[in-house]
């Protein structure tokens, strides 16, 4: 007997997706398309948990099926990929769904993107593309069965059991980033690895190349995996070896420590402090084509690592050392180090400006760059030590040096 999931989907749904899914629905019947919920949501619907992407797998050409909803005037079509026959549409209360039609897929270079084989495939074809079992599940959204799940490849079983199970042996090597992705999924959901799935990842792994990726998606992927901020992940991204598919060097760090430094200074880019712990190799850096703010994480840690550490005896020295240098770098020397003057830095002084700037000084009566220069730093040192607070300290302390 199938399983029907309708009653999960009423209670965990909105009334607004529901009724688009009512649209979708009336619509597929009236014109012969088979559609699907797919992947995610179907899995999340089981589990459930609270589901935020919707996506509907349309067997055959998933643009002509949205244009019919398009002339009923259910949807704004405002994204089609033609290659992919793929669309995104915007119902009433903004649901925003995305539809795709069937489709299979190969790998022509181990690893890389995959090029399109056929589209409007059965489904059946279409859900061998996926990574895991659990992601591979879909339920019906026609009439006639609306709310049976789809089950190809054993996922509703997996997911009863936790499990986090690829669907053919060389799921690793037609596309690494789903090591990341069965990292994100293990840490979200708790579940484990069947042990042929370990057994191919470890393998994979331990490779010694691995040029022939796409960096963009294991970016991605690593982007979602440390974003999360859970200790967990990057206990499990050491213990499984996975930093090795990015040339990284294992530190002893445990994700807890990175976590609670997160959690208490706030770094904008929460998932570089866990991945520059242990990304250092210079030519990977450059693959993942961080943005200019990434990037600068990555040079402010080299500056840092690569400094001569004088004695740093006061809050000058330790601010001077520091300065300009951005938070996730601070932390991640830190990590790396261990030296308590990261965290005073952090603590203390990170956030210590003079108020006063050249111009006002000049205002007041100095002219000489070179003196103004001097007069901002000895007011820095004056602030750091704590003997300047207030601005108009700042103007007596200027003043002082006119008389
Ligand atoms: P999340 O809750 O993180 O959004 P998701 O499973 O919905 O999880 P998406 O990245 O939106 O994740 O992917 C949607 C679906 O596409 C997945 O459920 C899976 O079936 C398929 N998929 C995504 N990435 C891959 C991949 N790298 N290899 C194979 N299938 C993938």
């Amino acid at each position: 007997m199938s399983l029907n999931i309708k009653k999960q989907l009423n209670s965990q749904l909105s009334k607004d997706v529901l009724n688009v899914l009512e649209l979708c629905s009336q619509t597929a019947d009236e014109n012969d398309f088979k559609i699907y919920l797919i992947g995610g949501i179907v899995r999340d619907l089981l589990l459930k948990r609270k589901s935020f992407d919707i996506d509907i797998s349309v067997e055959g050409d998933a643009i002509k099926f949205c244009h019919l909803l398009a002339e009923k005037k259910y949807c704004k079509i405002t994204q089609v990929q033609n290659d992919l026959k793929t669309a995104k549409a915007v119902f009433e209360h903004d649901v925003e769904i995305d539809f795709a039609s069937t489709r299979q897929e190969f790998y022509p270079r181990r690893g890389h993107l995959p090029v399109v084989a056929k589209i409007g495939c059965s489904l059946e074809e279409d859900v061998y593309r996926r990574d895991f079992t659990i992601n591979s599940l879909a339920m019906s959204l026609n009439k006639e069965n609306y709310g049976d799940v789809i089950d190809y490849v054993g996922g509703v079983n997996d997911l009863n059991n936790k499990k986090l199970r690829v669907l053919h042996d060389n799921s690793f090597n037609e596309d690494p980033s789903r090591i990341l992705r069965c990292l994100k999924f293990a840490a979200r959901f708790n579940f484990h690895r069947d042990e042929h799935t370990k057994a191919l990842q470890e393998k994979y792994i331990n490779r010694q190349l691995h040029d022939d990726i796409s960096w963009t998606r294991i970016k991605s992927e690593l982007k979602q995996s440390f974003s999360l901020n859970m200790a967990k992940v990057y206990d499990m991204f050491l213990v499984n070896e996975n930093y090795k598919l990015i040339y990284g060097e294992r530190p002893d760090i445990k994700g807890l420590e990175i976590k609670t430094l997160i959690d208490k200074y706030q770094p904008e880019h929460v998932w570089l402090v866990y991945l520059a712990t242990v990304l250092k190799n210079k030519n990977i850096i450059e693959s993942f084509c961080f943005t200019r703010a990434e990037k600068k994480v990555f040079t402010d840690i080299e500056h840092l690592m690569n400094a001569h550490l004088s004695m740093m005896n006061s809050n000058y020295d330790i601010y001077k050392f520091f300065d300009k240098k951005s938070v996730e770098s601070v932390l991640v020397y830190y990590l790396l180090t261990k030296r308590k003057e990261a965290l005073i830095y952090l603590e203390k002084l990170y956030l210590i400006r003079v108020e006063l700037n050249g111009d006002e000084i000049k205002e007041l009566g100095i002219t000489d760059g070179k003196q103004i220069g001097k007069i901002l730093d000895e007011l820095l040192k004056k602030k750091l030590a704590g003997n300047i607070v207030k601005k108009s300290d700042e103007i007596d302390f200027v003043k002082s040096k006119i008389k």
